[in-house]
């Protein structure tokens, strides 16, 4: 057994991370045995058909009964249903942890667990716009980082395996403070998330004005802003209502500077708009040199369709 000592990890939650979380194990010989749980019948079913699970349960409870590691794969808005039903079954001295995109709001959700199991939360930064069992893939947190974030009196050793766990899928893993943890994704990610929702809406009422235009010449930019915007709305709303202030924060800042932007293209001020681009560029630079995205043209994604294709 690696490192990390767990023999059988409960997946609750069988989409895109919970499924990318088995088909990372499954690369080694030696992992642990994954017993998965969701709640529709359909989706169980497609889990037993992809394999990627050992065994699929038909009830969270008897999913959790026996594991040493349970990871809540769910949307933010349910895990404190889920914590409550399967806190009175959690074997003695378990690990639970999740993968939700916000701490604060999940840590307050598993609040009521047994005071007998260890509770260590993390948030794999990795993800892509699908969702869903059969969207999860072996290779998602390979070098992308994810964020563990223990609780105040926590357990140590349980949080080490956690990490031990998290690298053996692939990751980079650091450890957070948790305010800070939904402070830094607010930036990285819940903004910029809120902010392509809005400019694909605003491109939406346009194409009514325009016809298909805005679909036939959308350009690299705009296409990825219709990736991002195409992600899971269940998992999305749920963040903007769990991590309000943190975001509500970010999207003042956000408003002051493309005030700042706006007057600097009403009064023609081009070398504020010149250093700001220049700026911002060295940051693109920043994260290619972090090895966390590609120089490659179109982003090293497919060539880009012709207007006429
Ligand atoms: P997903 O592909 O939509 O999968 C969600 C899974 O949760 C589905 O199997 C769904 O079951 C199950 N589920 C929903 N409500 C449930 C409930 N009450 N009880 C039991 N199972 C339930 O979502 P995902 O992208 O894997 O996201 C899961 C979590 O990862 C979220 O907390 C999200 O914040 C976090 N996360 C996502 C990303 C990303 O980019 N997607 C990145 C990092 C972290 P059914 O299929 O039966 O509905």
């Amino acid at each position: 057994m690696s490192d990390h000592g767990f023999k059988r990890v409960a997946l609750i939650g069988l989409g895109l991370i919970g499924g990318s979380i088995a088909w990372a194990a499954r690369r080694h010989q030696d992992r642990p045995e994954f017993i998965g749980f969701a709640r529709s019948e359909a989706t169980r079913e497609t889990t037993r058909k992809l394999g990627f699970c050992d065994e699929v349960a038909d009830t969270a409870v008897d999913a959790v009964k026996d594991a040493d590691l349970v990871i809540l794969c769910v949307p933010v808005g349910a895990m404190a249903a889920v914590a409550a039903e399967i806190g009175p079954h959690l074997k003695q001295g378990c690990v639970v942890s999740d993968v939700g995109s916000v701490k604060g709001a999940v840590v307050e959700a598993l609040s009521g667990l047994p005071d007998d199991v260890h509770v260590v939360p993390a948030h794999p930064m990795a993800g892509t716009e699908h969702s869903g069992p059969e969207s999860g893939f072996a290779e998602l947190y390979d070098n992308r980082y994810t964020l563990v974030t223990p609780i105040e009196g926590g357990d140590p050793e349980a949080v080490a395996r956690l990490c031990a766990f998290w690298r053996s899928l692939g990751a980079i893993v650091e450890e957070m403070e948790l305010v800070r943890h939904d402070l830094v994704c607010a930036v990285v990610s819940h903004a910029p998330h809120l902010i392509a929702y809005t400019m694909i809406g605003v491109a939406d009422d346009l194409s009514r004005v325009t016809e298909s235009e805005v679909i036939k010449y959308s350009a690299a930019g705009f296409r990825d802003f219709t990736r991002i915007a195409a992600s899971d709305p269940t998992m999305w709303r749920d963040v903007f209502l769990s991590n309000k202030t943190a975001t509500l924060e970010i999207l003042g800042r956000f408003t002051e500077e493309l005030f700042a932007l706006q007057r600097a293209v009403r009064t023609g001020d081009g070398d504020y708009l010149f250093d700001y681009f220049t700026r911002t560029r060295a940051i693109r630079q920043g994260i290619i040199d972090a090895g966390q995205d590609t120089a490659a043209p179109n982003f090293g994604r497919d060539p880009a369709p012709k207007a006429e294709d």
